[in-house]
Parts: C-alpha cells; structure tokens; sequence
C-alpha cells in the first residue's frame, strides 16, 4: 500500500497538464546551513520512458551512488574516518540535540556531506567547526565504542589524538588544493592523489613515461594515486583489484545490470567497454570507452560514469570520480531543433547588413537534458551543463558532446522565485508576474537562440582575422549571440513556430535582461572592483548602451521609490529597435575586425561599475539571505514489483531530505575501507 502512496503522488506531481498548479505543489528547496543552500530537482517525464529505459536508469543510478566513497577518498586521506565518527555521534548522541554546540555540529557535518570531506567544494578551504574538541570528546564518550572507525587495537583516546588536529587544527590541511606560486602544489595540497612524493618527483616520474611527440596520448596519470615503494615512485591504479577495488566492484556489478538492458548494441558496447576499463584500468581502454561513447547518439538514456575531471588535482592530471544518468529531454531538444532546422530564415532577416550575412547558415541542435541521478563530484554541488570528453585529439577526431542540463538550471530558477529576489528587485506586480509565469520558457528560449542561432550567425569579411579584437573579442561575441537571440525573441517567428505561447512572453525576458544587466548582476562584484567576466561585461555593455540610447524617448527609465532603485521600462517595442540596432553595430565590428570600435564599446559600457547603484544592490541583497552556494539531493527510484516477484515499474519519490539521504548513503553504499 505504502508503495502505491508515493507512485500516485510521484505522478500528481509530474502531470504535465496542471503543471503550473504541480509546480507550486513541488518544494525545491530543502536544507539551509552555513553558506549553502539545499534543493530538489525535478525529473519530468520520467513516467514516460519504457519500463527498460526505467530499469537502465534504475541501475545506472546505483552505479552512481557506488562511488560516493571514492571521491571522499580523493578528496583527503582521513575524510571517511571523520565523516564515520560524525555520523556515528550524530546519529547515537542521546543529549541535548537543540543545544547549540550539538546544533553547530550537525552543520559541520552537513558542510562535510556537501564538500564530500573537510574542505569546502568551492573555495577548496578547511571547514571551521563550530563546537569544541571537549564537545566532541565528550560526545564520542558517549557512544559505543563498536560505532566508532578505529584501527585494530586502537583505542579512543589514541584515535581523538590521532583526528583531533585534522579537524581542529586550521593549519593542518588547510587547502584541498593550492594554487599558489613558488611552492611545492602537491605537499600543501591536502587531496590524496599524491602521498610522500614531492612535485618535482611526480613531474619526473611522467616526463619519463610520456611518449615523445604521440599524436595520440592517453591521459596519463588519470585513475591512480601516487607514492613511493621503498625508493621508487610507483603508481596505485584505481582498478578491480587495485585502488578502489571494493567500490569499483559494485560499479561494475551494476553496470553488468545496465548493459543487460541496454537500448541499442552501441549504448551495449559503450557500458562493456567502461567495465573492461574498469577492470584493466588501462587508459588506452578508457580512450577506447570514450570514443564509443561520443559516438552514441541515437540512445535516450545516457551518462558520465568514472574518472573524468581533472580541477582537484593541482597539476590537472588525476581525475575525480564523478557521475550523472539522465536522459534526452524530447521536448526541449525538439525546440532546438525547430530553431535549427529555421536557421536559414533567421538570418536572411537579421537587422545586420547584407554583406555581414551568412549565403548558407546551418544551426547547430544543442542536446536537451535531464538529471535523474547524480553522484560523485556532480553530488550534491552540480554542472548546470557537460562538455565531454576532455581528451583533445579525441573531441578533435570524433566530436565532443555539449549538453545542458535543463531540470537542474530550472530548479535554481525556481528556488530564486521563491527567494523575494523579484519581489525586492522588480518594479511592479506586472513584472514579478510575467516572470513567473514566462521566467523559465522564455530564458531557455533566450539560451537556444543564443548557442543555436546567435553565435554561428554572419560572416566575417575576407581577410579579417579572427582573433582581431584581440581582448574584446570575448565580450563582443558574447553580446553578439545575447542580441541575435534578444532581437528575435520578440519576432511573432517565435509565436508562429510555437515556441512561445504569446506576444508577452518575451517581455518577461526583456525585463529580467535589462534588470540584470544595469543592476542585479552587480551582486557577484566585490565592493570597489570593476567587471572582469565576459559573460558579465556583455550584458552591462548591452544593457548601458540600450539604456542610453533610448534616454531621450524614455524607453528604459531607473525610478525611485523609498529611496530604492528600480528598472522601468516603458517602451517594449522600441527597446528591441535598439537591440536590433545595437546588433547590426557590433556585427559591423566582428564582421570588419574594427578593433578600436570594440575597445570604446567595452570601455564605454561594459567595464566600470556604477559606484552608487552597486552599494545599494549589495546592501539590498544581503536583506534577503540567499546563499551563494547551492546543492541538490536526489530522488530515491524504488523497483515495483508484482506478487510473482517481476518487476513491473520503477517508482520516483522526492521525498528524502539531505540528512537521511546522506545516512542513507552511508549505511547502504560504504564498502571502502576507511584508508585506501
Ligand atoms: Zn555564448
């Protein structure tokens, strides 16, 4: 009966008829501590795949979840002995659990689960425990000894002794990975792909094993730790039966499941292929894994499953273990393609100058996903997108694939409506309005313009460089592709086409553009600095210039009200003139090389920050709280079956929370020894 509860509210939830009503019913946000914030992300459609595309992803998933240990591993050798004794007291502590030095504690542990150990995931920096040693002691008193990671004949006063300054101790370990010049990067880095070898040794060891001139290379140094046997340096490969072995174990077994049901032979081959790399650990076998899967494109179902991202290890060789399942979403990616397959009527009626126009223009169809499991280096912090794989003679022989990740950028969208950011940033009702009801369709929208249409757009005039705009060119291109897809959002193209549902919709766009550009995006500048991104510098550029331009006719207006600033824009029409015209400027300077034009361009609007609004946008946004960081938890898949024992159905819930998640994780998914 149980079951059938969660089956019937997993699909009131994701009936797409009444979605906005079902929208309203699902609670994103989930947790909030220290500087992060917890949410949910929603996995439409699930319901609609077959029951084998449901297995595959059920499976698929426990293979993600099988490797959560690892990564607590790479991040720093005591990280699963501390989160173990965490979760040990947390869990058996039978005190006080509202006293305040309990409840710092719960945060601390929270903080471990969200940085998969003892650093922060972004800042790569120690967490500072908000309770005492005498508290902890106290507490690991308190509880059965049997509870607590301890080595064989150890006792507990050996082991406080022995984690103690690895928590407490802020000059131990205090960056997971350091960047900085003139020291040795792998000894004041506190991850564990290195142990008792200096940089310069590790250098050494790879210079040695490289080959000369290979057009070909693996990426060497990928899936192993690094350290001395006696006086040799030697390598201990993640594999079957070396590093990781326990863990890698279940990977496979679950893998062996996913193939078993599998789409088509080529989504086969590329899981059999991933198994035998984990089984060897041979990295011409990973090559050969990578290539298969770049080339599956015909599967609905896909994932990243294994050793992929190198930004943890400071000299960019040693991959963390990461994974993310999901699946194609139909609905947007039928979008993209609409877009694409229109590319050549977009263009020829571009505000550009004909010259400046493209005779052929093919889009490109950007690949639509959905989230239905993360885990690893994607769990609980996320990629909103993927570009993969990184190998570069791979992506140059067989492509790359470029996916955004659509349900997880929606939750972040859905989480800040319900921050009081539009109530406290927006004119009037009308706005905050529009953005609920377009926000989401229309920013999308804006995106696919962007990549598909916006940045293949127009031709450069024979002879002109590139690279012609040297600096600028970032900023220049970036707003290029921002007013191709801002000229046409409002063209009744999109209403013709059925990408938006009316001649409003786009003005939701329109606003929040504008809002973000001459204002909001200000709350990720530090006080006194200048705009460095290019992403951030074109949208001030286009923001600044329409708003000046159009000052005359009152198009865009900053009005005060209670001694706050607002954006105001009174003429909707006449706005996208200016874009259009704005287009065809910068068009005219990409299309010529016109360097000196797009120095004046970015100087003029896009560098400097208004000193008076940025005070007072950093002030108001401090109100509201909102945490700059956020993580996600995932749904929890149950298998359905019938009094016979078959499976007949994998049933969705979103109903965990980050605490059980996370014990739950830890309970059912931990077989790595504490120190691997
Ligand atoms: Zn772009």
């Amino acid at each position: 009966m149980k079951q059938l509860i969660t089956i019937m509210t997993g699909i009131l939830l994701l009936t797409s008829c009444g979605k906005q009503q079902a929208d309203q019913e699902f609670v994103y946000s989930v947790d909030k501590f220290a500087d992060i914030e917890i949410l949910r992300y929603k996995v439409n459609h699930f319901e609609d795949l077959s029951l084998n595309q449901k297995l595959l992803i059920f499976y698929l998933s426990e293979a993600a979840i099988e490797g959560r240990d690892i990564l607590y591993d790479q991040h720093h050798k005591h990280n699963l002995t501390i989160r173990r004794m965490l979760e040990a007291v947390y869990q058996h502590y039978d005190g006080d659990r509202n006293a305040e030095e309990f409840r710092s504690l719960e945060t601390y542990l929270k903080q471990v689960w969200m940085g998969s150990g003892i650093h922060h995931h972004y800042s790569e920096e120690k967490f500072k425990p908000g309770f005492s040693e005498e508290f902890l002691s106290q507490l690991i008193d308190s509880v059965d000894v049997s509870l607590l990671p301890l080595w064989d004949s150890e006792d507990v006063e050996t082991f406080k002794a022995r984690i103690f300054p690895v928590i407490f101790d802020a000059t131990l370990y205090p960056k997971r990975m350091n960047q900085e010049a003139d020291v040795d990067l792998i000894l004041t880095s506190a991850n564990n792909f290195y142990e008792g070898v200096t940089q310069s040794e590790v250098e050494a060891f790879y210079a040695k094993m490289k080959k000369w001139n290979d057009p070909k290379p693996v990426p060497y140094g990928l899936n192993s730790k690094v350290v001395k046997d006696g006086w040799r340096v030697v390598e201990k490969t993640y594999k079957l039966d070396g590093m990781y072995g326990a863990a890698i174990e279940r990977i496979v077994y679950w893998l062996e499941k996913a193939a078993s049901v599998a789409e088509n032979e080529q989504q086969k081959a590329v899981i059999n292929s991933l198994i035998a790399f984990y089984q060897t650990g041979d990295l011409k076998q990973y090559d050969e894994y990578s290539i298969l899967w770049v080339q599956d494109l015909e599967s609905q179902v896909d994932f990243v499953n294994g050793f992929t991202e190198t930004y943890t290890d400071p000299l960019g060789m040693k991959a963390t273990w990461e994974s993310i399942v999901n699946f194609k979403d139909l609905d947007a990616t039928r979008r993209t393609e609409i877009i694409s397959s229109n590319a050549q009527w977009f263009e020829d009626h571009s505000p550009i100058d004909e010259q400046f126009k493209k005779e052929e223009v093919k889009g490109v169809s950007a690949k639509v996903i959905t989230a239905a499991m993360l885990g690893g280096d994607c769990y609980p912090a996320t990629p909103i997108g993927i570009n993969l794989p990184n190998s570069d003679w791979i992506r140059k022989d067989y492509g790359s694939k470029s996916v955004t990740i659509e349900n997880i950028t929606d939750a972040y969208n859905k989480a800040s409506a319900g921050s009081g950011f539009n109530e406290e940033f927006m004119w009037s009702e009308e706005e905050i309005e529009r953005a609920k009801e377009y926000g989401s369709l229309t920013g999308n929208l804006h995106t696919d313009l962007h990549e598909c249409l916006g940045h293949g757009s127009g031709k450069l005039l024979p002879g002109v460089s590139p690279d012609a705009l040297r600096a600028y060119g970032s900023p220049i291109e970036e707003a290029r592709a921002d007013l191709f897809a801002l000229y046409y959002i409002a063209d009744d193209k999109m209403v013709e086409l059925g990408l938006l549902p009316d001649e409003e919709a786009y003005k939701a766009t329109y606003y929040q553009y504008i809002m973000n550009g001459l204002m909001t995006q200000l709350t990720r500048i530090q006080p006194g600095k200048n705009i460095e991104q290019a992403h951030m510098r074109n949208r001030q550029l286009i923001a600044s210039w329409a708003y000046e331009h159009g000052l005359e006719d009152k198009v865009i207006e900053l009005k005060k009200r209670n001694d706050k600033t607002f954006v105001v824009i009174n003429d909707y029409e006449e706005l996208r003139e200016l874009f259009g015209e704005l287009l065809n400027d910068i068009q005219e300077i990409k299309s010529t090389g016109d360097f000196e034009k797009a120095q004046y361009l970015v100087e003029t609007y896009a560098v400097q920050v208004n000193q008076d609004i940025h005070k007072e946008v950093l002030a108001r946004y401090k109100e509201l709280n909102i945490a700059p960081y956020r993580g996600f938890v995932n749904p929890v898949y149950t298998l359905v079956k019938d009094s016979s024992g078959e499976i007949i159905d994998v049933d969705i819930s979103y109903k965990e929370n980050y605490v059980d998640q996370n014990l739950r994780y830890s309970r059912d998914y931990s077989v790595l020894p504490a120190y691997n």
